[in-house]
């Protein structure tokens, strides 16, 4: 239902899926998935694959057991096993034709603005490309500080800054029960959640963490992360083949649904974030334009105060100095003072490189 009028989906996949209790790759899931995606890719769907499986492939061929690793050790079989697992999607995927490619993030690029913009460009200019992004933590480098630590949350950081309509956690279970129904026999699957803090009160999250691989509770946390970034979450049955086509088919998963628009959750992200960079100085044609919905564009700039970076959060205030709006500037300081006054299609000519027609797009902008 909601996969129809998803345009920007992100699908997590765990080990699990891709190597079975045997150390088997489920080769025979693994092109039954890739043809779900074939199906998505025709309906002009944009896809982001988040993949775990480094640790266990480089396990299967070290032959190592991954209960006795040590983190060190952990992190040189995951340089080992990072290409055994983009050889697997490369060798499978190419037969439908899919092009992938990789995107390996350590926390601070998603949790950094500037370096979670410049991440978002590289999947936007992925998708024009027609490449699917292939993404994994870069566990490599990463240490138990600066870990996103699970799959689950390194997802739905990439579901909020790729502005994702849809998250699909592919587990091991069918989704969220009302018990551990491992346990209890009488456990119901809940299939929709609409207000994620009201209905997990009556559910008994205790004794499932256990369940299902990496725990319910970080897909909890993954989901108030998608549902307050405006982004819906699916948990979804992952063992079966076509896992896709069975949530547009069946529906035998549980939905947790945002109540806010993405847009919306994108402005409030803004306003409430960290002071302000600097300043730029709009002429009354521009202030218009703003109070019209319209982006800053370099022409109506007259001025810019202190310095800041691509990405940083600016003040927008009119030739009285009076706040008229706050954004994300698609440009540094640097480039403003060359660029202002100026129409935009001359920009890549100033610069002398390509960049943003918009110095603050209206979708990274708040009127105050
Ligand atoms: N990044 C890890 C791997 O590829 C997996 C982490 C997880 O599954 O949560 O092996």
């Amino acid at each position: 239902m909601h996969l129809k009028n998803s345009k920007i989906i992100v699908i997590k996949i765990g080990s699990s899926l891709l190597v079975d209790d045997k150390k088997k790759i489920r080769k025979k899931w693994l092109s039954s998935f890739a043809k779900d995606i074939q199906k998505l890719k025709s309906k002009n769907k944009k896809i982001i694959i988040v993949s775990s499986g480094a640790i266990a492939l480089g396990c299967k061929k070290m032959n190592y057991n991954k209960k006795n690793l040590k983190l060190d050790k952990s992190q040189a079989i995951a340089s080992i096993g990072q290409i055994e697992l983009m050889n697997l999607f490369s060798h499978t995927f190419s037969k439908y034709k899919l092009n992938i490619s990789q995107i390996l993030l350590t926390l601070d690029d998603t949790e950094e603005r500037r370096r979670s913009i410049n991440a978002k460009r590289t999947f936007e200019n992925l998708f024009q490309l027609n490449y699917i992004p292939i993404v994994n933590e870069n566990d490599t480098i990463a240490t138990s500080e600066i870990k996103y630590g699970d799959n689950d949350r390194l997802a739905s950081r990439v579901a909020q800054i790729t502005n994702a309509d849809t998250l699909i956690l592919l587990s091991d279970v069918d989704g969220l029960f009302t018990k551990n129904p491992k346990i209890f026999k009488n456990a119901k699957l809940i299939k929709k959640i609409n207000n994620l803090n009201k209905d997990i009160q009556n559910i008994n999250i205790k004794g499932m963490t256990e369940f299902g691989s990496g725990g319910m509770n970080t897909k909890i946390d993954a989901a108030k992360i998608c549902n307050l970034a405006g982004c819906n979450m699916v948990i979804a049955n992952g063992l079966y083949l076509n896992p896709i086509s069975l949530i547009e088919k069946k529906n035998n998963c549980t939905w947790f649904i945002s109540k806010i628009s993405k847009l919306h959750a994108r402005k409030k992200w803004i306003i409430s974030s960290i002071s302000p960079k600097g300043e730029i100085i709009i002429d009354d044609g521009a202030k218009k334009a703003l109070t019209n919905g319209k982006s800053l564009l370099a022409a109506g700039i007259k001025k810019v105060l202190r310095k800041f970076n691509k990405g940083d959060h600016i003040k927008i205030l009119d030739n009285k100095r009076k706040e008229v709006a706050r954004g994300l500037s698609s440009f540094s300081s640097e480039e403003i003072n060359k660029i202002m006054g100026y129409h935009s299609n001359e920009i890549q000519k100033i610069l002398g490189y390509v960049s943003k027609s918009e110095v603050v797009h209206k979708d990274d902008m708040v009127e105050i």
